[in-house]
């Protein structure tokens, strides 16, 4: 077969040879056919065993997961379980077969239509929200039915590059993490979540890639390069014998990062950084110590929300946040309430879809509509105080007023627990992501209402620069070094100066090793990223002086355009990095 290569989006960083594991998300198209009486009983037949060998998928999924995976995912599984023998289900499947001389797939459709549309019709939201279940129930079967094959990153066998359309982020919940070597996507762009998800895994990935799915078989050999967003299928020899010359190269520049774990984030002059790790999962807060990290920079809460039955309890919130206090003290948590909605698929799926889901109920927005939520999560996280250093941290805060009824429902739950007696950190510190323009023009306004800010650059570039951060075709003109964008990341320096707040970045921004320099010239003082990135960053910050940071993110202010700015940060890495800029 032909080499060929498609050119995405680095995702996350390395460089993986590999066999393919294409994930086939397309829904199975059904043949609904009339049958003749004669044929019932086979149908009926083949239907139960269809069920049959779902469950016992299931099944073995879960003893398989229960080993890797915390009881809280499990019971998704148990849900499944549970609607295979349901009779709404399996019992009017089979007298549709019987009654309408149906073929089974037929028959199954006909129900989960039926069923789909009971569940539309009830009142409470989140039972509705159960519809996806048996929708996902029903694939399965379908799939069991027509021989297709059952496509879950939980069930790949041997070690794969898994090529797919996108990734959801419930896939992690099931991902066997050492079996699946790189990812490489059509959809996506780096700050994604599918690629925030794999830097945070440290599973090389190229997103982006606009039509690798159609270009690739289960089998084929390919190259993913995540650093440049490459990926080769079916190499020649030569471009095999180049690939394995980088990665190996790749592998000794990391080796040689890892020697920094120890030493502190400071530059030539003295002047310290903190360096702390982006998580979504407790599981990450050590590997986030493995890497040199000093603390959690941002606990992205709402993988707690993801794929469940039910919403999580006030104890499973607790849980959670002690576990990854007690992980990290002495060093702090930044916990960030619940940022469901834009790319983050959730309770969201619970409402009607929204026209413009980045701009429509989501994070603080969500959280102050249904209070309740809220409350829950905030005595989780109040009571987590007393076993470590916790921050909070809401997201997508506009204005003050909105700031101004998160302190409210803050004070309330205080309240409420200094009324049952429970304790809590009474001095927790309260700070706000800055990742909507508006937040960020009146950034002098919010510095002196709150503790500390944290940038999150990933929204504010999606919104000062209108592109989709989620949308593979305007990805190129996602832009951090936008003289607009660098704007208001200096007025939210000096406003954070003037209030002698701390100013941190937890966008992917904060992560880059070109940027690093910059960063440090405008006055950030603490940096959060995905884990890998930890090591990079903290070579540049060890080998600069602060004044020349300084000079630096002066001259970057100075350029008219992305392009130009871009120029004159490579040139700088270049010049004081040249081992660095040679794995950009
Ligand atoms: C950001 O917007 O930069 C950020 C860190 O939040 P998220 O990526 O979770 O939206
Ligand atoms: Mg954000």
């Amino acid at each position: 077969m032909d080499e060929k290569i498609y050119r995405g989006i680095g995702a996350s960083p390395g460089i993986v040879i590999g066999r393919a594991y294409l994930l086939d998300r397309r829904k199975v198209v059904v043949a609904g056919q009339r049958i003749g009486e004669v044929n019932v009983k086979d149908e009926v037949a083949c239907f139960k065993k269809a069920v049959e060998v779902s469950k016992a998928q299931l099944e073995e999924l879960k003893k398989r997961l229960s080993k890797d995976l915390g009881k809280s995912h499990i019971y998704i599984l148990e849900t499944l379980i549970m609607l295979l023998e349901d009779k709404m289900l399996i019992d009017s499947t089979v007298k549709r077969i019987k009654e309408s001389l149906l073929n089974a797939e037929g028959a199954l459709k006909g129900t989960i239509t039926v069923i789909a549309q009971k569940f539309d019709a009830i009142e409470d939201e989140y039972l509705r929200g159960r519809k996806h279940d048996v929708e996902q129930i029903g694939e399965r079967i379908m799939r069991n039915l027509v021989g297709h094959k059952q496509e879950s990153l939980a069930e790949i066998g041997n070690e794969a590059v898994v090529i797919a359309h996108d990734l959801a982020p419930t896939d992690t919940l099931v991902m066997r993490k050492d079996k699946i070597l790189a990812f490489a996507t059509d959809a996506g762009s780096r700050t994604s979540h599918t690629a925030i998800l794999a830097r945070s895994l440290g599973i090389p990935a190229a997103v982006g890639l606009n039509k690798i799915t159609e270009a690739v078989k289960t089998g084929d050999v390919v190259i993913v390069d995540g650093i440049h967003g490459v990926v080769v299928v079916s190499p020649e020899e030569e471009t095999f014998l180049d690939f394995l010359k980088k990665q190996r190269r790749y592998k000794y520049f990391e080796q040689e990062l890892d020697k920094l774990r120890e030493l502190p984030a400071e530059t030539l002059d003295g002047h310290v950084v903190h360096l702390q790790g982006n998580i979504e999962l407790p599981d990450e807060v050590m590997s986030v110590v493995e890497h040199g990290g000093t603390g959690i920079g941002l606990y992205r809460t709402e993988f707690l929300f993801l794929d469940r039955p039910k919403l999580p309890t006030e104890e499973e919130h607790y849980n959670a946040y002690r576990q990854v206090a007690e992980k990290a003290a002495p060093q702090e948590v930044v916990i960030r309430t619940f940022d469901v909605g834009g790319d983050k698929i959730g309770l969201m799926d619970n409402f009607e879809k929204e026209a413009n889901p980045a701009l429509g109920l989501r994070a603080i927005r969500f959280s102050l509509y249904k209070k309740d939520i809220f409350k829950t999560q905030l005595r989780g996280i109040l009571r987590a105080t007393v076993h470590g250093n916790i921050k909070l941290l809401y997201p997508m805060i506009s204005g003050i007023p909105e700031l101004h009824e998160a302190k409210k429902v803050l004070d309330e739950v205080k309240q409420e627990l200094r009324n049952e007696g429970i304790a809590f950190d009474e001095q927790v510190k309260v700070g706000i992501m800055i990742e909507i323009p508006s937040a960020a023009m009146i950034s002098d306004l919010l510095a002196v209402e709150v503790d500390f800010f944290s940038v999150g650059t990933n929204d504010l570039i999606q919104y000062t620069l209108a592109i989709d951060r989620q949308n593979e075709h305007v990805a190129y003109l996602y832009e951090p070094l936008d003289p607009a964008v660098l704007r208001l990341l200096k007025q939210v320096s000096a406003a954070a100066h003037h209030a002698r707040i701390p100013l941190a970045m937890c966008g992917e921004m904060a992560g880059d090793p070109l940027y690093a320099a910059i960063l440090l010239g405008l006055g950030f003082d603490h940096l959060s990223m995905n884990v890998a990135s930890i090591p990079w960053v903290k070579k540049v910050v060890r080998s600069v002086r602060m004044y020349d940071a300084v000079e630096l993110a002066q001259l970057i202010m100075q350029q008219p355009t992305a392009a130009l700015a871009r120029k004159t940060a490579e040139t700088f890495v270049q010049e004081r990095f040249p081992d660095i800029a040679a794995e950009l």
